[in-house]
Parts: structure tokens; C-alpha cells; sequence
């Protein structure tokens, strides 16, 4: 890291507040350090993270690809931050997998594909944000920690962890808080400027699943919802508007494991979450070409929605016994 001059990092497609919040802290450090560092986002970034320290720092690949194809391969050194497979780059795989720089993944998902020189792997850890702080305070002296890096590194452990509900339950992330909160950490305008900067049509959207699109089963303390493309254009809909859809079911009585089934041109994208210990990145990897966490996980399906919810409501039963001891 010494000798590299320009050090780019990249982070997942349909990128969440870890993957954009441990990626700008990571480039700010950096460059307050002197190095040139760029952040590259295959897709659209929501608005609720726009607002973010150090986003004129990022390119996104999908708008302005040349521009993105030159700063990857100029990178001296590339990290890989918040995800465990090169794939969920998308388009931007081909030119991580040409490029000769030296490739850094700091990830925090279970089973890591081996492709990076040096992988730091933690799946006990909420979120590559916290990863990333402790990195930063390893390899620099305490300075390089400001009010701006310190925001992005509490965007990144705040939504990873929903809040502090999960994947949080160790006490040395709450000395990492305590520590960014000794920056001026507005900690309650940030909440804010992630949870409440959402349009009225999302709202609407959102009243209007819960009321008519919300299917519980409490014989498998489990609910859905399911959103239709016209479902998503009647209500104006804007990348990042279903996000935390999937969690709102947890707060009827006794559901444990929650789906949210977007249906977009091609596929139809799957979104679980779980409390306690069904593993839902099992149910993603196994029947959704995806993965993730034991509480978390996503992937597609290329059913159509109708099919992929009476195919999910036929899976349901071979989890029966670890879904009714809950
Ligand atoms: P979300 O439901 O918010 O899209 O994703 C939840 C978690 O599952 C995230 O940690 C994300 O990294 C992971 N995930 C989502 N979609 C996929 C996918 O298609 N493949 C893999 N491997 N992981 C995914
Ligand atoms: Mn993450």
C-alpha cells in the first residue's frame, strides 16, 4: 500500500449502506493519506446514501462505464469490500478478473471465493463498516479518523445491522461506535437522513403491501409480499424504494422468516431475512442462485411471480421442522 499511487475500490451491485459506506470511509482515509482512490459502483446508488461524505469519489459503472473501465485499470490495488464472489459485480467481473493489480477483499459473507491475493474474511462481524474501522486503525495512526470517514463507517454498521436489532450482539462493536462517536457523529441526523428520506409514493407503496400484498403463514411463522412490475410503476417507483419492505413483516406476532419477491425485467429478485437460527442464506443458495447471511440473504429466481410464489409456498414444507420450533 506504501507504493501504490492509485487504489480503487469495489463494491457489490445494488449497493446497500455497508457496501457504500465502508467504500467512501475506505477512499477518504486513503486519500487524506495522499493516495488517488476511487470508488466504483456497478449500479445505481439509492438516494437515501447520496448524501453521503466523499460520493464525488464514486463512479457508478452502468452511467459512465468508460470513465469506470479507466480508473479499474489504472488501480495499482484493488479492494473488494462487502461481497464474497465476483459475480455480484455483474458487468463490472471482467475487468476485476483482467486487471493486474493487487486484489484486497475485506468481506464479511460466508464461504469466500478464493480470488483475492489478501482476503480478510470475519462473517461474526455486522458489517465490512466495522471491518473497515479497525482496519483503518491499524494501518494508520489515530488521525486519519474524521467526522465525514467516521459518518460513512456508522452508515455502513447502522443499516447492516437494522439498527443494532441483529448481528450485533458483541460488545466490540458498540466500542467502535463509541469510538466514531468521539468525531461529532451526528448519530441521530444520520438515522434520519437514511430512514426518514423516503418519497410519499414509497410510503404509499409500502401501506399499499401491507394492506393487500403481505401473505402471512403462521403454520411457518412466515410472511411475504410480493410487488408486480405494474405494481412498481403504478407507485413511481425509484431504485432503493423497496428496501426494508422485507423486514416490516417481523412485527406481526410470531413470523420469523420473512420474503420479498420483486419481479424486474428479467428475473423475479428474492430478498429473506430470518430471527434466530434459520438459515436463510441456505434457502437463497439452494432454490435462488444466491446467498448471503444466516439472517439475510437474496438471490433470483426466473420463474414468473406467480410461479416463484406457489414454487416458495411448495418449499416451505421441507423446512417445517426447523420453521415450527422457532
Ligand atoms: P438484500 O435482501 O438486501 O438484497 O440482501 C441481503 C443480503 O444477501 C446481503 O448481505 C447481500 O450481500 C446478500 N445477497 C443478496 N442478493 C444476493 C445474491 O444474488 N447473491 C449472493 N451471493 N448474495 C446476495
Ligand atoms: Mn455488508
Amino acid at each position: 500500500m506504501e507504493e501504490a499511487k492509485r487504489i480503487v475500490i469495489l463494491t457489490h451491485t445494488n449497493p446497500d449502506g455497508d457496501a457504500i459506506g465502508s467504500s467512501l470511509a475506505l477512499a477518504l482515509a486513503l486519500k487524506k493519506k495522499g493516495k488517488d482512490a476511487q470508488v466504483i459502483i456497478p449500479d445505481g446508488l439509492p438516494d437515501f446514501l447520496r448524501w453521503l461524505p466523499g460520493i464525488e469519489l464514486s463512479t457508478t459503472f452502468a452511467y459512465k462505464k468508460e470513465k469506470a473501465i479507466g480508473i479499474i485499470e489504472s488501480a495499482d490495488i484493488l479492494f473488494c469490500l462487502d461481497f464474497n464472489d465476483p459475480k455480484r459485480l455483474n458487468s463490472v467481473e471482467e475487468y476485476l478478473s483482467r486487471s493486474t493489480a493487487k486484489k484486497i477483499l475485506i468481506d464479511h459473507h460466508e464461504d469466500p471465493v478464493d480470488f483475492a491475493d489478501v482476503s480478510v474474511s470475519e462473517t461474526w462481524r455486522g458489517s465490512v463498516g466495522e471491518m473497515i474501522y479497525l482496519f483503518l486503525k491499524e494501518i494508520f495512526d489515530d488521525d486519519v479518523m474524521d467526522k465525514d470517514i467516521a459518518s460513512c463507517l456508522y452508515v455502513a454498521i447502522m443499516t447492516d445491522t437494522g439498527n443494532f436489532t441483529y448481528a450485533s450482539s458483541y460488545p466490540e462493536i458498540f466500542h467502535v461506535v463509541g469510538d466514531l462517536m468521539k468525531y461529532d457523529l451526528e448519530k441521530d441526523r444520520i438515522y434520519s437522513n437514511v430512514y426518514d428520506a423516503f418519497s410519499d409514493d414509497r410510503m404509499r407503496l409500502l401501506g399499499y403491501c401491507m394492506q393487500n400484498k403481505m401473505v402471512v403463514l403462521p403454520k411457518y411463522h412466515t410472511a411475504y409480499i410480493s410487488i408486480s412490475d405494474e405494481e412498481l410503476n403504478r407507485f413511481n417507483h425509484r431504485k432503493g424504494d423497496t428496501e426494508g419492505f422485507v423486514n416490516v413483516p417481523f412485527s406481526v406476532n410470531g413470523v420469523k422468516f420473512t420474503a420479498l419477491f420483486v419481479e424486474k425485467k428479467e428475473v423475479v429478485r428474492v430478498s429473506f431475512r430470518s430471527r434466530g437460527d434459520f438459515p436463510v442464506n441456505k434457502v437463497a443458495t439452494d432454490h435462488y442462485n444466491g446467498g448471503g447471511h444466516i439472517n439475510a440473504a437474496g438471490g433470483d429466481s426466473l420463474l414468473s411471480l406467480k410461479d416463484t410464489l406457489s414454487h416458495f409456498e411448495s418449499l416451505l414444507p421441507g423446512y417445517e421442522s426447523f420453521l415450527s420450533d422457532i
